[in-house]
């Protein structure tokens, strides 16, 4: 049998070094929240191969339904023959995304793909030209959603010139003293000297950045740029990627805001651990783009159909909505219990089960030193961890929602023993 050693060799020969890699763990197997690798060492998984597995990994239902959906084909490209789940899952997610209006859905495969999507949709409709994004943001590694990524190393570094008529406003920040107002500000100042408001098709927000590191969008930050596009003609994009599909206890993080957007992403999540992503909006939006002008020859895969409609009936069936808002609230205990006996923790943060702790050093600077040194601890200990953050400096939590309350225990006693041994 092979070693996580001699695979990690045999990928660094035939892998470009681009790809990183958190943990020089191979996988052999997995189970709901456990990992085994190919020496037989478990593993706890805190990361949910990056917010994938909310339902856990191989989730019996998700399972069933792709096998069963194996059986009967496979591929056809829905542009050259139509197959029903599709249908069925986009009026699945027409009814749950937030909005009183009629909604349509395209279907994708990953994430980035529905954000070239949204904006393309916006484009067509809005007949614009400009996207404004916001700082510390991230919408994939395509050149235009790496344009709109608002973090230079080490996702745009040697790739650009990147697309132009795209814009970054300030994303709030309480513990930097950046404020809703000064976000607000940002954009009008973007107007008065970069692209006049008429130009701009749409605004494209996080809910809860991400990769940027976890930092929850104030309510009144979307309410106040729902109002601002309103009195511009500008569309509003929730990029609910990372925070979509039950993550924050909501399926849709920006239900949190009571706020509307005219277009949501989805991807991740949505398909319990299959590729697959939607742009979920208006309807006479989502009709902008003519015949042919929108697909893809893997988009909506009936095998990512057939996933995301068990994906939706386990939510539904075993109430994962609370569910993610009880293992928010079981993390959060244990992490400010932790950051209380801890100076190195000064800040747990997150909404629902997205949850995040920044590190700092003892002057209170962003501490990455110690954010990589606690995860790669923590997974000799036996547990899978990730690192976000503008500053590296975030150590994150996207453990599958179907992981019991032992599980949780044991990866935050694991978390709080790594502390010991190297902080
Ligand atoms: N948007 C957000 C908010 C994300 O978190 C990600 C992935 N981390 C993406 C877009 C890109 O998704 P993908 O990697 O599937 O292209």
């Amino acid at each position: 049998a092979s070693t996580n050693a001699a695979l990690m060799a045999r990928r660094a020969t035939a892998v470009p070094r681009g790809v990183g890699q958190a943990h020089h763990v191979f996988i052999d197997r997995a189970e709901n929240a456990e990992i085994w690798d190919v020496e037989g060492r478990r593993y706890i998984d805190f990361a949910g191969g990056i917010a994938v597995l909310n339902t856990g990994h191989r989730n019996p239902d998700v399972i069933a339904a792709v096998q069963a959906q194996l059986e009967r084909y496979t591929h056809t490209c829905f542009q050259v023959v139509a197959y029903e789940p599709y249908v069925a899952l986009a009026e699945k997610l027409n009814a749950m995304a937030p909005g009183d209006f009629a909604k349509k859905t395209l279907l994708l495969s990953t994430g980035a793909e529905a954000v070239e999507n949204a904006v393309k949709i916006a484009r067509a409709y809005t007949k614009r030209s400009a996207v404004i994004a916001f700082g510390s943001g991230y919408h994939g590694r395509t050149m235009f959603t790496l344009g709109l990524t608002g973090k230079v190393a080490p996702y745009k570094t040697g790739f650009g010139p990147f697309p132009g008529e795209i814009f970054h406003a300030r994303f709030p920040n309480e513990r930097a003293g950046v404020t809703v107002d000064d976000a607000i500000a940002s954009i009008e100042a973007l107007f008065k000297n970069d692209v006049e408001a008429d130009r701009v098709a749409a605004i494209i927000i996080e809910p809860v950045q991400g990769e940027g590191g976890f930092n929850v969008a104030p309510p009144e930050l979307l309410r106040r740029l729902r109002a601002l596009c309103d009195a511009n003609g500008i569309l509003l994009i929730a990029d609910e990627v990372q925070t979509g599909a039950g993550r924050t206890g909501t399926f849709f993080a920006i239900e949190h805001a009571g706020v509307a957007p005219d277009l949501v992403t989805l991807a991740k999540s949505l398909a319990g651990g299959f590729p697959l992503s939607a742009v979920v909006g208006r309807a006479e939006v989502m009709d902008a783009p003519g015949p042919g002008g929108l697909g893809g020859t893997y988009a909506g895969s009936p095998l990512g159909c057939a996933a995301a409609l068990a994906v939706i009936e386990t939510f539904e069936r075993d109430k994962l909505l609370q569910r993610s808002r009880d293992v928010g609230e079981l993390l959060t205990q244990g992490l400010r219990d932790m950051a209380s006996r801890r100076a190195q923790i000064a800040d747990v943060r997150g909404l629902g089960a997205m949850v995040a702790v920044e590190l700092v050093d003892a002057q209170g600077a962003p501490d990455a030193d110690l954010t990589r040194r606690i995860v790669a601890e923590a997974c000799r200990r036996g547990l899978i961890l990730l690192s976000c953050g503008t500053y590296g400096n975030v150590l994150r939590i996207l453990v599958p929602l179907t992981a019991s309350d032992e599980l949780l225990r044991e990866g935050l006693s694991i978390i709080d023993a790594s502390f010991d041994a190297v902080a």
